[in-house]
């Protein structure tokens, strides 16, 4: 059931990876490929232990600059921070990093940042859940994989993740989210969960068994 019929590969977005999967074969399998970014489970297992910047190759652009005051020996100290996104991340994973250490990560930017004239084009709404598109179980339905023996005996605190469409933003930069991230948690994105799990029974009712059956084969 390998080779010929499975033509679709995925290619993992997660930091020095670069595994390429065949939809049929993952685990879960996917059915069709899915919009905007997306990690495979060995990077997603990085991402549940080291945090999400973990897997993504570093900062991708900057959005804002302030200058803040920070206690010093000497008293006060003006730093500049600029506000980043990183590659492989949604905006919510957004940064203030000091320009002393952006300017070891990606000087390229920051000249470009003021070189330009730093019209703020950046919006909290693209940090707000719009819409639940799919969602994805963490652990192999295979248990031969041995995905968490690493932590055996105990509950991962995370078994889904969610690919999330941002608002104002458009389906290419949806991003697949752990389900105990805090910004789904709040009580718009659980009706976000609750409508996504309606949407679901209700496709399933009235999808005709034979139908699906047909297609698949
Ligand atoms: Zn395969
Ligand atoms: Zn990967």
């Amino acid at each position: 059931m390998h080779a010929s019929l499975i033509t679709m590969d995925k290619c993992c977005d997660g930091k020095g990876c670069k595994r390429s999967y065949h939809l049929a074969c993952l685990d879960p399998p996917l059915g069709e490929i899915p919009p905007g970014i997306w990690h495979c489970m060995l990077c997603v297992k990085k991402k549940t232990e080291l945090g999400v910047h973990a897997v993504s190759e570093g900062v991708e652009s900057i959005w804002d600059t302030r200058e803040v005051e920070l206690p010093s020996a000497e008293g006060v100290q003006k730093q500049k921070q600029y506000f980043v996104k990183y590659k492989g991340l949604a905006h919510v994973h957004n940064h203030w990093i000091p320009e002393s250490q952006l300017l070891l990560e990606a000087p390229s930017l920051v000249a470009k940042f003021n070189r330009k004239n730093q019209v703020i084009r950046y919006k909290l709404e693209w940090t707000v859940p719009h819409r639940l598109l799919q969602k994805r179980l963490l652990m192999p339905t295979k248990q031969s994989d041995g995905y968490y023996t690493g932590r055996a005996g105990d509950i991962p605190d995370c078994l889904y993740e969610w690919l999330v469409k941002w608002r104002g933003l458009g389906y290419e930069h949806a991003t697949w989210e752990l389900e105990n991230a805090s910004f789904l948690n709040s009580s718009e994105a659980q009706s976000l969960i609750r409508e996504y799990e309606n949407r679901r029974r209700k496709a399933r009712s009235a999808s005709d068994p034979s139908i699906t059956d047909k297609v698949l084969s």
